[in-house]
Order: structure tokens, then sequence, then C-alpha cells
């Protein structure tokens, strides 16, 4: 194996283990280096959120690949080192430990970190976020002790671990600062539809609320203090309030960023043989009325799909990433699966009865079915997928009618 020209990546979770899969998949035969700087082996992340905090997942379960995929694919994985700068012109890496790593390419996938939350008495005892391991094991533990959580933030974190500390006993309020839940995801039919599954579940829910000072005693959280002076008595606070982008060492170096690093389809930087993909990438999306020019999609789909487009590049072959995007979330008995792009203006349509949690939401735009959201449907949700990845043109009346076969569509 020649070492003149090595794939260096940065990040060792989904999209940089992927794209060192992918690319000896396809025949790269240099030598590939991941450096991560968490100390534990690439593990998966949605359990995190999940089974880990109702103990249906044991932490022995996590592993992202098997115990010899490294040795066997020769991927040298550097963990607990972190990349401090980038020499794009000297094409090399400098890491925390004054080690400098020369790359023929170099694979950005550094991911997302969560928001800070700065008001008063966020660093009391008992207030957690969750992004990693041990965050999750943290509030895991503190999990089997609390009697009364509050989550702020409406999104996928909060609601997921509302509905796992919810299923362990604990009384649990949801505070958001947006008028509905999961806005950024959802328009308004679905997020209703969420926000009555979670009251019917007993979930206390506050929404359109910003919170003005969390309250401790003796070190540790006892109330959240919102901004109409509510005050929630807790002993256990859950931040998922968002997540920014771990994009400063592109930064740093000069190349374009605008929330995320700024890639084409293929996945290239404005650096050159500087890629980018995953949580941390601001990746360009095929044109289509009403879908932004470029976003950063947080999945693990897109952070798989863009990996393999990187793989191509490092190869030589240009396979631009158009998948369509999916992803899923687990709160209580919901399974909700999500596929394709909605926009403001869509057909919504709806096939099923929400009151039975058995449900699809179609989106078309201009007659072509451009998303879905789906409750309790996987097979649906599948369908669904193939359907808007061939631009499937479809009228509302066929898709609302339960009895009509999308798998008949041509
Ligand atoms: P990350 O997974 O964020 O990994 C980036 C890695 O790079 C991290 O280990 C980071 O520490 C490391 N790093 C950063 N900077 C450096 C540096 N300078 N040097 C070295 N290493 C560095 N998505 C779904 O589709 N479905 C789900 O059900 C789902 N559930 C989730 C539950 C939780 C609790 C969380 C946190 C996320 C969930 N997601 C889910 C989102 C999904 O996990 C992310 O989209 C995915 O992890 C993105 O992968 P990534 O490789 O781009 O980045
Ligand atoms: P998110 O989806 O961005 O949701 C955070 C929500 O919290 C937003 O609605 C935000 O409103 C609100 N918020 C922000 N500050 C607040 C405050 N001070 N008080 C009350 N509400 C506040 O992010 P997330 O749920 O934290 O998730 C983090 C990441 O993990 C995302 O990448 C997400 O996709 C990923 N994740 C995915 C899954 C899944 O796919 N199943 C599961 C878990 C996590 P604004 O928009 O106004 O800021």
């Amino acid at each position: 194996m020649a070492a003149a020209h090595p794939l260096v990546i940065v990040g060792a979770s989904y999209a940089g283990v992927q794209l060192a899969a992918s690319a000896r998949e396809l025949g790269f035969e240099e030598r590939i280096v991941i450096v991560g700087d968490e100390v534990h082996a690439p593990y998966q992340r949605p359990p995190l959120s999940k089974g880990l905090l109702t103990g249906k997942t044991s932490v022995d379960n996590l592993a992202l690949r098997g115990p010899d995929f490294f040795a066997q694919n020769a991927i040298d994985l550097m963990l607990g080192r972190r990349a401090i700068a980038l020499d794009p012109g000297a094409r090399s890496v400098r890491l925390d430990d004054g080690a400098v790593l020369d790359y023929g390419w170099l694979a950005l996938a550094t991911g997302a970190r969560c928001r800070p939350f700065a008001l008063p008495g966020s660093t009391l005892e008992g207030v957690l976020d969750l992004r990693t391991l041990d965050d999750a094991l943290r509030i895991a533990d503190a999990a089997g002790r609390t009697e009364r959580a509050c989550v702020i933030g409406g999104g996928f974190i909060g609601l997921e671990v509302a509905s796992a500390l919810r299923a362990r006993g604990a009384e649990v309020t949801v505070v958001e600062a947006q008028p509905h839940l999961l806005a950024r995801a959802f328009p308004p039919l679905m997020s209703s539809y969420v926000e009555n599954a979670h009251r019917r579940r007993g979930v206390a829910l506050l929404t359109g609320r910003g919170v003005r000072a969390l309250h401790g005693a003796q070190g540790r959280v006892a109330a959240v203090e919102l901004d109409d002076g509510t005050r929630i008595d807790c002993d256990l606070v859950v931040l998922g309030i968002g997540v920014l982008p771990n994009a400063e060492l592109a930064q740093q170096a000069g190349i374009a960023v605008d929330n995320g690093i700024v890639v084409d389809m293929l996945g290239r930087t404005s650096a050159p043989r500087v890629l980018a993909a995953g949580d941390v990438a601001s990746m360009a999306l095929p044109p289509a009325p009403g879908v932004p020019a470029r976003m950063r999609l947080e999945s693990i789909q897109s952070a798989n799909d863009g990996a393999r487009a990187l793989a191509s590049l490092v190869v030589g072959r240009e396979a631009p990433c158009t998948a369509v995007p999916w992803f899923w979330s687990d709160q209580f008995d919901l399974k909700l699966q999500m596929t394709g792009l909605a926009a403001p203006g869509d057909e919504v349509v709806l096939r099923g009865d929400m009151a039975s949690d058995r449900f699809s939401v179609f989106y078309l735009r201009q007659g072509t079915l451009v998303a879905a959201h789906s409750v309790n449907k996987p097979a649906e949700h599948m369908q669904s997928r193939k359907l808007i990845g061939a631009r499937a043109r479809l009228g509302a009346d066929q898709l609302a009618d339960p009895s009509f076969d999308l798998k008949t569509v041509a």
C-alpha cells in the first residue's frame, strides 16, 4: 500500500466511519486515518435518547461497527485526539498532542455539539444536555432517581427524553420557546398531533414560553423559572435546545462556512481536497420550489449518504448526493418516520385516523409527492421513500384513500 496520499478523516462517528468503510469498498488503497476526540470506540447515538434511558438497550450494544472492523479494513483509528488546526496550503492537520498528519484528502466529519445554555443557574447539578455517550450515561443515572423532570426544548431530543423519563414514572414538563413542538421539522398538523400524543401520555407541555432562570437548593437544581414568572419545581433538567456545527477548524482555515461547512452535492468544500459530510456540512440540495438551496440535514441517513459521496470522490468518481432524506423518532409507543422535505404551501393530505396513532401525512407540490410523515405505518413510509425518489405524481384523493395501494403507483 502506498502512503503518499492518505485519507485523513476528522470525526469518528457516522459520517467519518461510513466514509472510511465506503472508500475501502470502492477500492481506495492508501492509508486511512480517523481522528476522533471522544475516547469511546465509535457508537450509535439514537439509543442515547431512547433505549439507553428506558433501560431497553445496554451500553454493550451500542458499537457502530464490530470489534475487528477497523483492523480488518486497515483503518487507523486515533481516539481521544483532537484536530486543532488545518493548513489547506500545506495539506496538513495538527492534533492536540502536537502530531501533524499530511493528507491527500481531508474529510471533516466533526458533527455538531449542544447549543450552550447560559442562563443563571445553568451550572447547577442536575442540569444536563445530551450529545454523547457520557452525557447519556449521566442522564440515565439521574433518571433512576428523578421524580419531577423539566425538559427545555421541544425538538426530537426533548421529546424522546420526555417519553423515556415518563415511561420510567417521572412527572415531566416540556418547555418549548416556539408556539409548536418540533416546529423546525413539522408543519402545524403534525406538531399538533405530537402535542396531543404527549399530553395524552401524561407529559405537561408549555409552548411559546421562554426560560428566565434555573434555581437551586444546596447546589442542585430545584426549579425552572419561565419568563412569565411561572415556576416549575423539578429535580432534573434536560436541555434539548438544538446544536451548533463543529465548523471552527474549517472557518479558521479560511474555508467557506455558513451555519455549517458549505459543500456542493459532491461534498467538496471551498478548499481543494478538503471534503465534509454529516451534521457539520451545509449541503447543496437538488433545486426544488420552496426548498432552500442548502441545508444541514441532521440525521444518520444524511451523514451516511453524504459520506458515500465523499468516498466516490477519493477514488476518482463523482456521485452527487441526491438521496431522499429520511429519519425516525421513537416516542412512547409511537414510531414516527419522516421522508422528503416539505415546504410551506405544499398540499397536505391525511391518510388514516390520527386518533388511532396509525396514519401518514403526505405533502404534494404541484401534484408531485415531495414528503411524507408516518406514525406507526412503516410500510407506507418505505413506499413513500420510493415514490418521492421517483418523483411520483399522485392525486390527493388517491393518497387519502387507505384502500388505494401505493405499491401500484408506476
Ligand atoms: P457526530 O455524530 O456529531 O460525530 C462527530 C464526531 O466528531 C464527534 O465524536 C465529535 O466529538 C468529533 N469531533 C468534533 N470535532 C473534532 C475535532 N476537532 N477533532 C476530532 N474529533 C472531533 N438521527 C437520526 O437519523 N435518527 C435518530 O433517531 C437520531 N437520534 C439521535 C439521538 C441523539 C441523542 C442524538 C444526539 C442524535 C440523534 N440523531 C438521530 C442525530 C444523529 O446522531 C446525527 O445526525 C449523527 O450523529 C451525525 O453524524 P456525524 O458523523 O455527522 O457527527
Ligand atoms: P432541535 O430539533 O433544534 O430542537 C430544539 C428546540 O428547542 C427548538 O424548537 C428550539 O427553538 C427550542 N429552544 C431553543 N432554546 C430554547 C429555550 N431556551 N427554551 C425553550 N426552548 C428552546 O434540536 P434538539 O431536539 O436539541 O436535537 C439536537 C440534535 O439531535 C438535532 O440535530 C436533532 O436532529 C438530533 N436528534 C435527532 C433525533 C431523531 O432524528 N430522532 C433524536 C434526537 C436528536 P428555536 O428553533 O427557536 O431555537
